[in-house]
């Protein structure tokens, strides 16, 4: 049996984890080839700085930036089979910058030693499915060898993200704007907005994360634009939401409720495309950001060719330990471990999560749904069984936080659910912790081997 995973992303990564540890306890597995885009592992949280086209002529997957910190607790992601204190050898803070969350990730496939199974700098470009032979073809281009590979699979597991294709729509004015206008996509440094006014269409993680990116890094002001709902943060003095952006003129932007101001930039944090330019119609997922697609089994079977998996195509509060379920119940779903039902029983089953789905009103209510959602796929297979109810009070816990300070938040500390241990409060508060270094969060400033870098941080003005 030949399967094919598409990505080395963490969900990708948590696919080849999964098999590796089946092999581990004597069973047999299938002959595996991971397809990455990307010259190196960890999908997002491998950092680059490019934007654009990467230096093959590919769209570049990264949207993260630099001083990216996770947003929600570490112990809210952490892996049941490899804990953040196993990894660094003693307990960390609560809230890693991406360089430290990488290495994490990273770890846990080194050890498990599945790097042999990738093919680094090779985009999928086709995938079709052959009813006669009931195989996949995959095309993929090897831009090592300048090669395009054709090769037959019984398998296929998308795991290539979908927050990477920016959503980008277009305002009244844009076209004649004097400024700069970018999507969160290819936002990678707030220091180039230092001392500037600038304007954020949306009102979710993107826009709630780079304004606080612009304000730390010294942005004259910061003004958030919603179209749905504001995000109502007690902001910072200099940061002021607004409804939604109608039009710019010049360099002054139009709002909904009659207002306006002067604006020198304008990021559109407005979301991304579950986009998969390379599955064949028959097999392609079609979806909006929400926390149950249809047509996906247990939120990971394709329904209409049980031989065809997707991994993390819902709206995340979990993560990586979501991943893993997911991972661990496409592995037994494949190795024949767990059965599947017929169509129409899986159609129903998908339409009862959809169906609570449409019920949810609260962030609260999100989480618990998805932990629930997390727990069935525990449940029914070997991957290590966690307090998922303690996962769900953390992010409570961490909501509450966040609407007390947005600026502050990340300055708490939480348990860990897998050891126990409570995080200690990290060496410097957020707000001042300019340096995202690995090494400067891993180690209190007087004992760092190189110096502070000279940039001083920067106060908003
Ligand atoms: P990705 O990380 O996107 O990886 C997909 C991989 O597939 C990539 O390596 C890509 O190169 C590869 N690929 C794509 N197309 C192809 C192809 N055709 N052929 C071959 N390879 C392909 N989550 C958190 O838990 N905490 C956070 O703080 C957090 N911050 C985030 C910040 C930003 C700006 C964004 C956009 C997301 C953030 N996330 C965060 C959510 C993020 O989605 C997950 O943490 C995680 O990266 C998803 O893993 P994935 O493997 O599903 O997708
Ligand atoms: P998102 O959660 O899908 O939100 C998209 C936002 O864009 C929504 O506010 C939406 O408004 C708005 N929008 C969409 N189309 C619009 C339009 N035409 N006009 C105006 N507004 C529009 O996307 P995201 O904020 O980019 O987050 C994506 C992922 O990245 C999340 O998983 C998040 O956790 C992650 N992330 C993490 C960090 C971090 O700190 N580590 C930082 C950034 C992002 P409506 O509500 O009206 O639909």
């Amino acid at each position: 049996m030949r399967v094919a995973i598409i990505g080395a992303g963490p969900s990708g990564l948590a696919q080849l984890r999964a098999f590796q540890s089946a092999q581990e306890k004597g069973c047999e597995i299938p002959e595996l080839v991971c397809y990455e885009k990307q010259a190196d592992w960890g999908g997002l949280w491998n950092y680059t700085w490019r934007t654009g086209l990467d230096q093959h002529g590919e769209p570049v997957h990264g949207s993260m930036y630099r001083y990216l910190w996770s947003n929600g607790p570490k112990e809210c992601l952490e892996f049941a089979d490899y804990t953040f204190e196993e990894h660094f050898g003693k307990p960390i803070a609560s809230y890693p910058p991406r360089e430290v969350l990488w290495d994490y990730i990273k770890g846990r496939v080194e050890k498990a030693d599945v790097r042999r199974y990738i093919r680094f700098n090779c985009p999928v470009r086709q995938i079709t499915f052959n009813e006669d032979s009931e195989q996949f073809t995959v095309v993929a281009y090897d831009h090592e060898s300048d090669v395009v590979t054709t090769e037959l699979y019984d398998h296929v597991i998308v795991a290539s993200g979908h927050f990477s294709t920016p959503n980008v729509p277009d305002f009244d004015g844009f076209d004649r704007f004097s400024g700069r206008i970018l999507h969160a996509h290819d936002f990678r440094d707030a220091l180039e907005f230092r001392g500037q006014d600038v304007l954020l269409v949306g009102s979710s993680y993107s826009a709630e994360d780079i304004g606080s990116q612009c304000y730390k890094y010294g942005a004259r002001s910061i003004t958030t634009s919603y179209r749905t709902r504001p995000m109502g943060f007690a902001f910072p003095d200099n940061w002021e939401e607004k409804p939604l952006l109608l039009k710019v003129d010049g360099n002054t932007a139009y709002f909904k409720d009659g207002t306006s101001r002067r604006v020198d930039a304008i990021i559109l944090c407005t979301g991304y495309l579950h986009h998969f330019p390379f599955l064949d119609e028959s097999l392609r997922l079609k979806t909006s950001n929400r926390l149950w697609p249809l047509n996906l089994y247990q939120g990971v079977v394709w329904e209409n060719n049980p031989k065809l998996f997707y991994l993390g195509m819902q709206d995340q509060w979990y993560t990586f330990n979501m991943f893993d379920a997911q991972a661990w119940y496409a592995r037994d779903v494949l190795l024949g471990r767990i059965a599947l039902p017929d169509q129409a029983a899986m159609q129903r089953d998908s339409q009862a999560w959809r169906d609570r789905e449409e019920t949810l009103d609260t962030d609260e209510s999100m989480i618990v749904f998805q932990g629930d959602y997390v727990r069935t796929l525990i449940d029914q297979t070997d991957y290590p069984s966690f307090d998922i109810d303690g996962v769900n009070k953390t992010f409570f816990m961490w909501e509450e936080h966040k609407h007390e300070d947005l600026m502050s938040f990340r300055d708490y500390s939480y348990r860990s659910l897998m050891t126990g241990t409570v995080a200690p409060r990290h060496h410097t508060r957020w707000l001042e912790a300019i340096d995202d270094s690995l090494e400067a969060y891993l180690t209190a400033p007087d004992e760092q081997s190189t110096p502070a870098p000279a940039r001083q941080p920067v106060k908003a003005i």
